[in-house]
């Protein structure tokens, strides 16, 4: 099931130039594997036989990836984006429509109290 954040601090900013009561919230995904043209920051958490996660730098890294570290650091970082991932995945290997992939994310929104003047400003970070 798709979830939804709250915005990071940074994101909460963009709330001063929509109208009053609107919030941004963020959709996030695993870090590096939702990259795909990722090159000198490329870097991935990835699960060990162990159970537990480690870093993994691309070829050409030449800084790391700070949401990838929160990904190896934070476990229920990790859990959140990796279920979104993998649930977009599905429906991609799945060859599901675009409109039912977009459906899917509509449907995981926040619930807003006034969802008639709700306009979405959806941010898809990492
Ligand atoms: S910094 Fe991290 S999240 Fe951003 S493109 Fe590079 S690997 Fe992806």
């Amino acid at each position: 099931m798709l979830k939804f954040s709250n915005a990071n601090t940074k994101l909460k900013k963009l709330e001063r130039f929509l109208d009053k009561g609107k919030k941004v919230y963020s959709f996030d995904l695993l870090s590096g594997h939702s990259c795909p043209f990722a090159k000198d920051c490329l870097s991935k958490a990835v699960e060990t036989v162990d159970g537990k996660r480690s870093i993994k730098d691309g070829p050409d890294t030449l800084f790391r990836c700070y949401a990838a570290s929160q990904e190896v650091e934070y476990t229920n970082v990790y859990k959140l984006r990796k279920a979104n991932f993998d649930t977009i995945a599905d429906l991609i290997r799945n060859k599901a429509a675009v409109s039912m992939i977009a459906s899917e994310i509509q449907n995981a929104l926040p619930k807003m109290p006034a969802l008639s003047e709700f306009i979405p400003l959806v941010i898809f970070s990492t």
